[in-house]
């Protein structure tokens, strides 16, 4: 059976990716979305297995030790990775695989993965993207000032991508990450 497609889509916090996610999802719900470990705390309306699996560094570090993780990272001062097995059997099935990671995380897969499709979805200006941060209101300023700070700096590694779409029109920016995808299935 032919294998389903890894396709990474990166950005940085604040760029509106989650939405990109959900909307991507509807287009497209063949795609099979994977779920991340955090040792972050849920924010108010996430549900551990279905946001991330929430669990403390001491769990984390145990999964990472046993090579349960396909990558993992540190960002903002916590752990997040993404569970090995669940990914390499959906992409067995034949099935397409969405995965919402970092930077790090992506460079990570690339190199295991060569064949997956990477995408960075960049915000359309550092003061946009400053202002959807604070607008979330889930962060304190501190966290806000060093989310900024990394955004700058993965904006900045962003070419390494096989793709890179603006998130300025939502509408757009989804058509655009569904189109990448088709191309590379071939359709
Ligand atoms: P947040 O705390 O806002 O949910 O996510 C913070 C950052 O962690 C985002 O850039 C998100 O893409 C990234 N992230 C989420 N899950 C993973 C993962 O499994 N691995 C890596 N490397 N990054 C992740």
């Amino acid at each position: 059976m032919k294998k389903g497609l890894l396709i990474v889509l990166s950005g940085p916090s604040g760029v509106g990716k989650g939405t990109m996610y959900s909307r991507l999802l509807k287009i497209m719900p063949e795609l099979t979305v994977s779920v991340s470990a955090t040792t972050r705390k849920p924010r108010d309306g996430e549900i551990n297995g279905v946001h991330y699996y929430f669990m403390n560094k001491e769990k984390f570090v145990c999964m990472r030790e046993n090579g349960e993780f396909l990558e993992w990272a540190e960002t903002v001062g916590n752990y997040y990775g993404t569970p090995k097995a669940p990914v390499l059997s959906k992409l067995s099935e034949g099935k397409d695989v969405l995965l919402e990671i970092d930077v790090k995380g992506a460079r990570q897969i690339k190199a295991a993965y060569p064949d997956c499709v990477t995408i960075f979805v960049l915000p359309p200006s550092e003061s946009e993207l400053a202002r959807r941060l604070r607008g979330r209101g889930t962060e304190t300023d501190e966290q806000v000032k060093a989310r900024l700070a990394l955004a700058v700096s993965e904006i900045g590694e962003s070419g390494e991508f096989d793709h890179r779409v603006v998130n300025a029109d939502l509408d757009t920016a989804v058509a655009e990450v569904t189109d990448i995808i088709r191309k590379a299935k071939g359709e």
